[in-house]
């Protein structure tokens, strides 16, 4: 199946130094003091996802993401997150065993991403994961208030999550491209 394999962060909020964390198959729990970095951890996903929204990050302007510095050191000039992904069973639809996702900013502003270290477009890292539950939108991280905002359905958005777990959004993002042009 789909899983993560490995988390890379260098300069992504607290981590300063390259930062490697691999995962296991079964489950995984990140335990540390308050602060230590266990949130930024998940910030760093959902920002290489494709998170847009410095809000959510829990900062206001994206350069909050990058390594602010400290007193004991400089701070950084660009923040960098690569995701690899088991893709075995290829479930990711590309002809690759394992997928590499890229995100990097610099303080001047905007975000190159890449696949498998070649250059691409955020779409492109939205639509590989379209309808795999894994993307920005999709349900692979729950953050607080997520549950809430499920069963309350305000702006409709339980429907975007039953439609992502039925694989069929890339076919109403399709039928919605058609009736553009
Ligand atoms: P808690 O248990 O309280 O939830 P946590 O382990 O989730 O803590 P985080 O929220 O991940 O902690 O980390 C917060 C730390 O990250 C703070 O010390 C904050 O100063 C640091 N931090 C956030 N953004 C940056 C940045 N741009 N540069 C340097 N440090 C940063
Ligand atoms: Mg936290």
């Amino acid at each position: 199946s789909l899983y993560l394999k490995k988390i890379e962060i260098h300069g992504f909020k607290s981590f300063a130094d390259k930062t490697e964390i691999e995962f296991e198959k079964g489950v995984t729990g990140i335990v540390g003091p308050n602060g230590s970095g266990k949130s930024n951890i998940s910030d760093a996903v959902r920002w290489v996802l494709g998170e847009q929204s410095a809000k959510t990050l829990r900062g206001s302007r994206m350069e909050d993401i990058i390594f602010a510095g400290t007193t004991q050191r400089k701070p950084l000039g660009m923040a960098e997150v690569s995701l690899t992904l088991d893709n075995e069973s290829n479930k990711l639809g590309v002809d690759f065993s394992e997928v590499t996702v890229t995100r990097r900013v610099y303080r001047s502003g905007e975000s190159e991403y890449y696949i498998n270290k070649s250059l691409c477009r955020l779409k492109d890292i939205k639509e590989i994961f379209m309808d795999t539950g894994v993307g920005v939108d999709g349900y692979s991280i729950i953050g607080q208030g997520k549950i809430d905002d499920i069963l309350n359905n305000k702006s409709g958005n339980r429907r975007i999550l039953f439609e992502e777990a039925a694989g069929i959004v890339k076919y109403r993002n399709r039928k919605e491209e058609s009736e553009k042009k």
